[in-house]
């Protein structure tokens, strides 16, 4: 069944983020049908960028024509359209949300839900957290907060300390869209509803993990944003070790949101302290020209790594996570690397001798996303030739993808369901933060890279030896090697 009636506070609502997804994910909800019955959206920011409702509502309208997958129009926008209201907040003086929610809520007839989408500046979540407290507006509400989640363990650990003087963790959903994705949510049905590749999923059979994220785009006059962030907060910890976090979980007794969550951070718990000596950070040639960007900047526009989850199953399993900006190809990709079989009895000349012929699987999760298996199979002919070869499942092709969802238009939903399965807990966030302190505290310096090209040469030389990237395009055959 769908959600309770919902009054949901878009707060950062003139911001990059509302506009380009959030505005469009709640509309594209409305149009799937999955908002309540009974909604409202109210946006708010400070005084100082205030608006009207019918200006907001121009403001969606652009918003949603632009970038969103429905058009705003028809019957469905002029409700969505009508559900939208404006109320900017000061600590100081909440008088214009706080009117505005009451107004929403008598539309709908009464109190109901309250979600609090928290699209600000990390600098601003004291003061806006402080304020739903003070006015009560948190009392059995609902709160989405963006990432950053802090920016070391000290600060994370702050945030969570706010965050809990007003919210009890059980209302708090920290939103991570990679964890929204169909096809990383597909890893879960993929690991626990088959019977075939958990067996394997260990380290008796595989060899490594590679979670690999390359992007093209450059800094897009994001400096004021990057600068002080960087590949290895933006990505690598926020995205690429969620994913690495469903990768390796052990199997929860249910998909029910605390056990889940439990084995999610078991492995998070598990993470060994990363190594400066096995981080390999990169900037692109160009980026001190960026503006905005310091001279001697050494912010890190590429960040691989090699990472250890130390428990029972994955002890002495390296994962290799990579992320940049201005690189070769914009990818989102996990490898599992098998070991090979115990003997190479099908060898016939050297070429094969020296090929890496353990097995891959890999789970692409951009979209609409794609699993494929990379196995050696007899080339025909007389001689016993061994080729490679690979079984593809694609979701474009697979699965009629109308019903699809974004990754936060999905979130947003569950968070509306009151369902947590798929948003980090604070503890688990701190696990990772602690991980990352001895490269946060000892970073290695950042080495030049050519834009377009795959990084630092270390990160593909070194650092993933004897192994390589593995990144094969959908339904090609995967090359034998690497
Ligand atoms: P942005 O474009 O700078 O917009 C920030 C929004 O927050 C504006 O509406 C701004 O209003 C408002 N705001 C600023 N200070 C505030 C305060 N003290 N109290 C209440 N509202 C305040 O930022 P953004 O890119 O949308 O990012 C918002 C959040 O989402 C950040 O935490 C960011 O890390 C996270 N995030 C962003 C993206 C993305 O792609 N943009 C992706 C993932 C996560 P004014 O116009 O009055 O300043």
């Amino acid at each position: 069944s769908g959600p309770d009636d919902h009054v949901i506070v878009l707060f950062g609502a003139t911001g990059d983020l509302a506009k380009r997804k959030l505005l469009p994910g709640l509309f594209h909800l409305a149009t799937a049908g999955l908002l309540p019955d009974g909604y409202r959206i109210v946006g708010s920011t400070p005084a100082r960028s205030a608006m009207s409702d019918d200006e907001f509502r121009t403001h969606a309208h652009d918003a949603v024509a632009t970038f969103g997958r429905s058009k705003p129009t028809g019957p469905v926008w002029k409700t969505f359209e009508e559900s939208l209201s404006f109320g900017a907040a000061d600590p100081q003086d909440p008088g214009p949300l706080l009117a505005a929610v009451r107004a929403a809520e008598d539309s709908l007839g009464g109190p109901s839900r309250r979600l609090f989408h928290l699209a600000i500046p990390p600098s601003a979540f004291a003061s806006v957290i402080g304020m739903l407290g003070d006015t009560d507006l948190a009392k059995d509400a609902k709160v989405i907060v963006e990432k950053p989640f802090g920016t070391d363990l000290a600060s994370a650990q702050a945030l969570n300390e706010t965050i809990h003087t007003v919210f009890d963790e059980s209302q708090v959903f920290r939103i991570d869209h990679f964890l929204g994705k169909e096809s990383v949510d597909n890893i879960l049905a993929l690991r626990f509803a088959n019977g075939m590749f958990e067996p394997i999923w260990n380290r008796d059979h595989i060899s490594h993990v590679q979670i690999d994220v390359p992007e093209t785009l450059g800094l897009e006059g994001r400096a004021h944003f990057y600068e002080g962030t960087g590949a290895f907060r933006d990505m690598i910890v926020t995205h690429l070790i969620q994913v690495l976090g469903i990768v390796a979980m052990d199997p929860p007794v249910s998909l029910a949101a605390q056990p889940l969550r439990d084995e999610k951070d078991k492995v998070f718990e598990a993470l060994r302290p990363i190594e400066p000596a096995h981080v390999v950070r990169g900037q692109y040639e160009g980026y001190l020209d960026e503006p905005g960007v310091a001279p001697d900047s050494s912010t890190e526009t590429f960040t691989a790594l090699r990472m250890e989850v130390d428990n029972w199953r994955w002890a002495g399993v390296p994962f290799y996570l990579r992320s940049g900006k201005s690189l070769a190809q914009g990818r989102q990709a996990i490898t599992l690397g098998l070991r090979e079989p115990p003997l190479r009895m099908f060898a016939t000349d050297p070429a094969d001798q020296r090929q890496d012929r353990g097995n891959k699987i890999v789970i692409d999760f951009g979209d609409p996303g794609w699993i494929a298996t990379a196995f050696l199979a007899k080339e025909p002919g007389p001689a016993m030739r061994l080729e490679p070869a690979t079984m593809t499942f694609g979701y474009a092709g697979s699965f009629c993808e109308e019903n699809g969802l974004e990754g936060y238009e999905r979130l947003i939903l569950d968070a509306m369901l009151g369902d947590q399965s798929l948003f980090t807990r604070s503890d688990g966030i701190e696990h990772i933060w602690r991980a990352s302190t001895p490269l946060l505290e000892n970073p290695p310096p950042v080495q030049p890279y050519a834009p377009g090209s795959w990084g630092p040469e270390p990160a593909i030389s070194d650092l993933i030896a004897p192994h390589s990237w593995h990144l094969p395009e959908a339904g090609q055959m995967f090359p034998g090697t690497g």
